[in-house]
């Protein structure tokens, strides 16, 4: 088969790779239908993530046909129509009971990071019965792509962890992917007032698009002036989804008295952590990596048509075509690209 494959930082290419098999008796092989391209790709692709090793396929991300199962797996079967999960669970350990599937100590995110990944022509998914989600007949394959990993991120690393509420204002810094999934997720709980916050006028518009009620370019203007002068103490819920210290920093500063701050970003460098002023404020900081536990209902409320996580992709391509997408997805800005679909 043909896939996307990491050689060190800087270094992916297009190539020949054994196509997989099942290797344990809970694994599934999928043949991918569609997948694409994560903010996590990039930093790989950087060196930010020296786990993923020379000859690794990349991708956690994507939907499929079941091609193959092995015999422990009972709840698929050749030629299901299924979501992968970027996380993987076994479902059986301490972990796994918790509901905390990101720390599964038999998975995690593995996918395109430790094992081969969804970028490819075939994929081989480790305890398939916990890790894949059926899809409905007749649903939007495309908008099910972003049930693999941005929808439930958004959600519940973004907009659960910083408990959005009714009448709430929020802001959420970074208008990226995921930035627009909490976006579209936390309309959910109705906050009275959504703030976003990029560098990027075209992101911004967008946002408003999807539902932003006041943005912020924080190249032009100070955002913490800004929102400082415009509500009372500041936002009851700040979202972090860039990854970098200036946008951390803003999070902390807009943050009103027992309010919520929630990361989502991935950071590469520490932050400067304003505890002399933040002490006094009963503020709740939170972080996280995905668990994927909303995944289910996300799913639920993606087939009613409630969430319409398809206006989140701008570009198709072809999946022989991938090394174009990367391109056009790692300049995203002058591109005017969100999400990206590759497709066989
Ligand atoms: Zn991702
Ligand atoms: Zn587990």
């Amino acid at each position: 088969m043909k896939a996307l494959v990491y050689h060190g930082p800087g270094n992916i290419s297009w190539e020949e790779k054994p196509t997989p098999v099942i290797r344990d008796p809970s694994d599934a092989v999928v043949r991918i239908t569609k997948t694409t391209i994560c903010g996590t790709d990039l930093h790989i692709l950087k060196g930010d993530v020296p786990e993923v090793t020379n000859g690794r396929i990349l991708g956690h991300e994507g939907v499929g046909i079941v091609e193959e199962t092995g015999s422990a797996v009972t709840e698929f079967k050749k030629g299901d129509h299924v979501i992968i999960s970027c996380i993987t669970s076994c479902g059986k350990c301490a972990y796994c009971r918790r509901g905390m599937y990101s720390h599964c100590e038999n998975g995690g995110w593995v996918l395109g990071h430790l094992i081969d990944g969804t970028q490819a022509e075939y994929t081989r998914i480790p305890y398939a019965d916990t890790s894949l989600y059926h899809i409905p007949p007749h649903a939007d394959e495309e908008a099910l792509v972003m049930l693999s990993d941005i929808l439930p991120t958004g959600h519940e690393i973004g907009v659960i962890n910083g408990c959005v509420k009714p009448g709430d204002t929020i802001a959420i810094v970074g208008a990226g992917p995921v930035g627009m999934a909490a976006l579209l997720t936390a309309q959910f709980y109705s906050p009275a007032i959504i703030y976003m916050i990029d560098v990027d006028e075209n992101r911004l518009a967008f946002a408003k698009k999807l539902g932003a009620t006041h943005t912020i370019n924080s190249a032009k203007e100070d955002a913490v002036k800004r929102i400082m002068s415009e509500t009372k103490d500041g936002v009851d819920v700040s979202i972090e989804a860039v990854g970098i210290p200036d946008t951390f920093d803003i999070c902390q500063n807009i943050v009103r008295p027992g309010g919520h701050l929630a990361n989502v970003g991935v950071h590469g460098k520490k932050v400067e952590l304003q505890i002399q002023e933040l002490w006094i404020k009963n503020i709740t900081i939170t972080t996280g990596l995905v668990n994927t536990n909303t995944t289910p209902m996300l799913l639920k409320t993606v087939t009613s048509g409630k969430l319409k996580p398809s206006k989140l992709i701008t570009h198709h391509f072809n999946l022989n075509k991938i090394l174009e997408a990367y391109n056009v997805f790692g300049n995203a800005s002058k591109e005017n690209a969100m999400k990206v679909i590759i497709e066989p």
